[in-house]
């Protein structure tokens, strides 16, 4: 288990000592990691900005090669990697599985979008000349990672950067920092060129980020987290205009209308909902049911929900944050609601119905697997209530009419929709939010685009 920082392809011991990592199914501390400091920022930073150049003029089939190395090597290490998610962050070892797959998966599909980055040439409206377009890399690119996916989080961002010809210094979340260290190991391994990837572990993210948004080698931000950071990540990194992708929180609206297969709405909601115990930006956080299929609808999610495992949350703190939104929202518990007496941050499945439209639990992200479910009228309620939040990351509708869907799903404001889907990530598609859920795609064709520049010339034929 790696627990040093790792700046220019060398492991070294933070200069600020150490923070312990906890195993959030028993509370113990699994192990302490370095806790970066000034000197190991600028290190990094200046590691970063020196091996940017050549890795910039590295051919992008050499650079596509080695993220391809990288997945094949995450995909053989599969459970081992799955094993040290699970134990940091508290997740299934089934969903770290998966997670692992899913992180791998972006690796892959960089490494063949890095061949296909091009410009354009495009003839002048007046037929006098021509505008040739090309890109190139945005520079250094500091990562910010959340706790909740600690690998694909992590890869989502390493695999467009390193497609696109950047470097980075990569600071995971303090709760799960061993899956980021074992993901520079695995990098290394796959031949990547020392200073590509530098990655700072600390529990004290704020001494370290505003000092690196402050250095004029850093080009590039990419952040995952909540909104509340992201917004004060803004206004530093407006010090040096430095270029922002964001994906911020969520308040997911998940849509049954009365001609849907109740059934399978059931089981979407379960992955919508249920996927890493609830703490995913994209977990529905509203269950909007029309009123002649509501009461089917709750009597089988809480069915399906009480035959599910209790699960730990993340830290004592999100279990306080999540009982304590279940206790002020005004509803009525008819599943879970009280967090058991065992070791350990768990939390049961939750579904609570008789909500106020202005319940805490409609207004703010839960993050935890509770299910709090309204009833609406008609298409245009669903819009109304769906809309009446500062967020816009993911929806979800349910319904047998393709076309009443879609006109539905142009009228969402989010970033994302699954139609008659309870699961939106995709490392093909692009993934982010609109309003104050993100700025910025990441994943998709769009993807590696959050990492360059264009420039244009102006010809004279
Ligand atoms: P968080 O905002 O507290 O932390 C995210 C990251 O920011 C961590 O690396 C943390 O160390 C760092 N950070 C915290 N305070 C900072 C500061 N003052 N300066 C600099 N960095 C700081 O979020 P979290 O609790 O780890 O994650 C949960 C949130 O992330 C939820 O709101 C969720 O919706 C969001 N999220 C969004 C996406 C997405 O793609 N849109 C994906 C996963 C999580």
């Amino acid at each position: 288990m790696r627990t040093e920082l790792f700046i220019d392809g060398k492991w070294v011991p933070g200069s600020q000592g150490m923070f312990p990592v906890l195993d959030p199914s028993t509370g113990q501390v699994i192990t302490s990691v370095a806790r970066a400091g000034l000197d190991d920022l600028d290190a990094a930073i200046t590691a970063a900005h020196a091996a940017w150049p050549r890795w910039a003029a590295t051919p992008p089939r050499r650079r596509g090669e080695v993220l391809h190395r990288a997945f094949e090597a995450m995909t053989a290490r599969r459970d081992e990697i799955a094993a040290l998610i699970s134990q940091e962050m508290g997740k299934s070892l089934a969903d770290a599985q998966a997670e692992v797959a899913y992180a791998a998966e972006y690796f892959r599909w960089f490494a063949e979008e890095a061949v296909r980055i091009g410009g354009e040439l495009r003839t002048a409206p007046g037929g006098a000349n021509h505008i040739l377009t090309f890109r190139r890399p945005v520079g250094v690119s500091l990562l910010l990672t959340p706790w909740n996916f600690p690998a694909a989080m992590a890869t989502r961002k390493i695999g467009p950067a390193l497609a696109a010809g950047c470097t980075v210094v990569l600071k995971p979340a303090e709760d799960t920092p061993l899956t980021a260290l074992l993901l520079a190991d695995l990098l290394a391994e796959a031949g990547l060129p020392n200073g590509v990837v530098n990655v700072l572990t600390t529990d004290k993210p704020g001494d370290l980020v505003e000092p690196a948004l402050a250095d004029e080698r850093i080009r590039k931000l990419s952040f995952t987290g909540s909104t509340r950071v992201g917004r004060i990540l803004l206004a530093q990194a407006a010090g040096h205009i430095v270029k922002c992708s964001m994906e911020l929180g969520g308040n997911a609206p998940f849509v049954v209308l009365d001609d849907a297969d109740v059934d399978a709405a059931v089981e979407g909601a379960l992955l919508a909902k249920m996927r890493n115990h609830g703490q995913a930006c994209t977990a529905a956080n509203r269950f909007l049911v029309q009123e002649s299929v509501a009461d089917e609808f709750t009597a089988k999610l809480v069915s399906a929900m009480r035959d599910m495992s209790s699960a730990p949350l993340v830290n004592e703190r999100a279990v306080t944050n999540v009982q304590s939104k279940v206790e002020l929202s005004g509803g009525t518990v008819r599943l879970g609601g009280k967090r058991g007496n065992g070791p350990g941050f768990s939390y049961p499945p939750t579904v609570v119905t008789g909500l106020p439209r202005d319940s805490v639990l409609a207004r703010e992200e839960i993050f935890g697997p509770v299910a709090p479910i309204f009833t609406v009228q008609d298409d245009d309620d669903v819009v109304a209530f769906a809309n009446a939040t500062e967020m816009g990351l993911a929806g979800y509708v349910y319904t047998t009419d393709l076309a009443r869907g879609l006109r539905l799903s142009e009228r969402l404001e989010a970033g994302m929709i699954g139609l008659n889907r309870g699961l939106v990530s995709d490392p093909a598609a692009p993934f982010g939010g609109v309003k104050e859920s993100g700025l910025g795609r990441e994943g998709g064709f769009e993807g590696i685009g959050e990492y360059l520049e264009t420039t244009y010339v102006a010809t004279s034929w």
